[in-house]
């Protein structure tokens, strides 16, 4: 698995923006990646370096501004919600039977690397709180 070191450098010297992102290139199929759940809305897909036996980023098709959380507006109250509910399906179709975590990382000090919207969904290992 990979270090929280690199996370936290990728996430330190990644400018915030609203430029397309590597995920543009996932949901366009032009680079391969492990697509778990797939709907008209949403897609869900293994993360490339995951840090816990189960990791899957599960983001909007559409980005529509949400670059972060906090850049959230009312009109995207539906699609969060459907990420969430996404990431229960997606739970259960992992047989974490046993409990998950849902993780957003908000911007550069929080660890965000992508500003493209995501879900993190953890699973299958015991986990620490609080997060570091
Ligand atoms: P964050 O640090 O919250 O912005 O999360 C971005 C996540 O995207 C990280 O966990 C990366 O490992 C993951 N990631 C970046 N590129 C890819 C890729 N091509 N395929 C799958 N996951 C990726």
């Amino acid at each position: 698995m990979a270090t929280s070191s690199n996370e936290k450098a990728a996430a330190l010297t990644t400018t915030p923006s609203d430029s397309p992102t590597i995920f543009n290139k996932i949901i366009n199929k032009e680079i391969p990646s492990k697509i778990v759940y797939e709907d008209e809305k949403v897609l869900a897909f293994r993360d490339i370096s995951p840090q816990a036996p189960t990791h899957i980023i599960i983001i909007p098709k559409v980005k529509d501004g949400l670059t972060r959380l906090s850049m959230a507006e009312e009109r995207h109250v539906e699609i969060l919600g459907h990420l969430l509910y996404v990431a229960k399906l997606v739970a259960k179709q992992e047989n974490l039977d046993d409990g998950f975590r849902v993780v957003i990382n908000d911007g550069p000090l929080r660890c965000q690397s992508v500003y493209h919207l995501h879900v993190h969904l953890l699973g299958g290992r015991q986990m620490n709180w609080p997060p570091g």
